[in-house]
C-alpha cells in the first residue's frame, strides 16, 4: 500500500524532502484536512525556532524605474502608463526615521533595476543608514548587479538581499522573461550573495501562467539546493499594461500551503507573508503566520508611493496599505496570537559562519 498524505508530510518534517512523485501528490491531492495537519506542524516548527515572534520588515520603494521587461511585472520598461518616480537620499532617511519610531529594526531598499542608483550611491545610503541605526539591519532589493557591487554594497554594511528565482526551470524561465534575461545568471547570482555573506532571500510566484506543478517541484527542490535565508512567495497577479494582464490570479491557499511545506523543508528560514496575498484572499498574512511564515513587508513610505509601486489593480490589497501599514500589521500579528518584536530579527543560524568577507553572524 502506499503511503498517506500524513506519513508524506511526517517524512519532509524529518527529512526535509520528499521524492518527487509524493510532492507531486502532496500538492495535487490537497485537501482541508492535510492542510491543516501540514499548518499545524509548520507553526509548530516556525515556533521552535523563531518563538512567537513575526517581524515587520519596512520597506522603502526608492525607485519604479526597471530596465528589465519581465512579462508578468507593472514595473517593466515597456509600461508606459505608470508614473515613474525616484526618491533622493534626503527623503530614504526621512523614511527610515519614521520606520524607526514605528518599531521598525530592518529597512528594505526596494527597486527595479534602475542603475541610476549607481554602486557608490548606494553605498553611501547604506553607510548613512547603518550610521544612524546600528540596531538596524538593511535588506536590498535591487535587482542583478556585478558581483564586485555586491562585494561593495555588503562591505558598506548591507546585511541582506533579496533576489527571486522566479523560476528554476529553464524553458518555463524563458515563458515568463524576456530573450534578454538569464536564468543561469540569476542563479549565479544567488550563489554568489550567498559566498559574499549576506542572508539571501530568494523564492518565486505561485499559479503564474503556464506553470505546472512539475515546475513548482523544480522551483522547491532549487530552494532546498541553495538554502537561502529568506523565502518570499507571492501569488501571481495580474496586472494592467503586462502580457499577462488577463490572465487568473494564483491561489491565496496554494501560496500559503507551499510556504508550509517549505518550513518543513527548510525549518529555520525566514519566510514572508507578501502584501499580495490579500490580493487574493481576506486576512491572508494573518493565516500565512499560522502556517509558518515569520516575517512580513510594510511600506514606511507614503500612499502616493506605494500606489505607484504597487501597481495591482485591486481593491483589497489597497485598504490594506493605506496608512500607517507598520500598526496594522502589528495588529494582525498580535491577532493571530504571535507578537511583533522591535527587533531586526536575523535567520536563525545554527553555527558561526564564516564569510567570504570576514563577517561572523551571531549564533541564536
Ligand atoms: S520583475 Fe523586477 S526586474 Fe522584472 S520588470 Fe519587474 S522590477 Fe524589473
Amino acid at each position: 500500500m502506499g503511503k498517506s498524505m500524513t506519513d508524506m508530510v511526517d517524512s519532509l518534517e524529518i527529512n526535509g524532502i520528499l521524492p518527487d512523485e509524493e510532492m507531486r501528490e502532496l500538492l495535487k491531492f490537497r485537501n482541508k484536512e492535510i492542510t491543516k495537519y501540514i499548518f499545524d506542524k509548520a507553526y509548530a516548527v516556525k515556533e521552535k525556532y523563531y518563538g512567537k515572534n513575526v517581524y515587520i520588515r519596512g520597506t522603502i520603494e526608492m525607485t519604479n524605474y526597471c530596465k528589465n521587461d519581465c512579462y508578468y511585472c507593472g514595473l517593466r520598461r515597456s509600461n508606459r502608463f505608470i508614473p515613474r518616480f525616484r526618491l533622493d537620499e534626503d527623503d530614504i532617511m526621512q523614511f527610515c526615521d519614521s520606520g524607526y519610531k514605528k518599531g521598525v529594526r530592518t529597512f528594505v531598499l526596494m527597486g527595479g533595476d534602475d542603475y541610476s542608483f549607481t554602486e557608490n550611491r548606494v553605498s553611501k545610503l547604506i553607510s548613512m543608514i547603518k550610521d544612524r541605526y546600528n540596531d538596524c539591519a538593511v535588506e536590498l532589493c535591487l535587482g542583478e548587479r556585478p558581483s564586485e557591487t555586491y562585494v561593495k554594497w555588503f562591505q558598506a554594511g548591507a546585511d541582506r538581499y533579496l533576489l527571486w528565482h522566479e523560476a528554476a526551470g529553464e524553458n518555463y524561465f524563458r515563458k515568463v522573461h524576456p530573450p534578454d534575461m538569464s536564468l543561469l545568471k540569476r542563479k549565479q547570482s544567488l550563489w554568489e550573495l550567498k559566498r559574499i555573506g549576506y542572508q539571501v532571500g530568494s523564492g518565486f510566484m505561485v499559479g503564474m501562467p503556464y506553470q505546472m506543478v512539475a515546475n513548482v517541484i523544480e522551483d522547491l527542490n532549487f530552494l532546498k539546493a541553495l538554502e537561502p535565508h529568506i523565502i518570499h512567495l507571492t501569488p501571481f497577479i495580474p496586472t494592467a499594461h503586462t502580457i499577462y494582464e488577463s490572465e487568473r490570479s494564483g491561489n491565496g491557499e496554494m501560496t500559503i500551503y507551499l510556504m508550509a511545506i517549505l518550513r518543513l523543508m527548510l525549518p529555520r528560514t525566514l519566510i514572508t507573508a507578501d502584501p499580495a496575498l490579500e490580493n487574493v484572499m481576506a486576512d491572508a498574512r494573518k493565516k500565512a503566520f499560522l502556517a509558518g511564515a515569520n516575517e512580513v513587508f510594510a511600506s514606511i513610505t507614503t500612499d502616493e508611493i506605494k500606489e505607484y509601486y504597487n501597481v495591482y489593480n485591486k481593491k483589497l490589497s489597497r485598504r490594506n496599505t493605506l496608512g500607517d501599514e507598520v500598526s496594522k500589521m502589528r495588529l494582525k500579528i498580535e491577532e493571530s496570537g504571535n507578537i511583533a518584536p522591535s527587533d531586526k530579527g536575523d535567520y536563525n543560524f545554527p553555527n558561526e559562519q564564516e564569510t567570504l568577507y570576514g563577517k561572523v553572524h551571531n549564533i541564536m
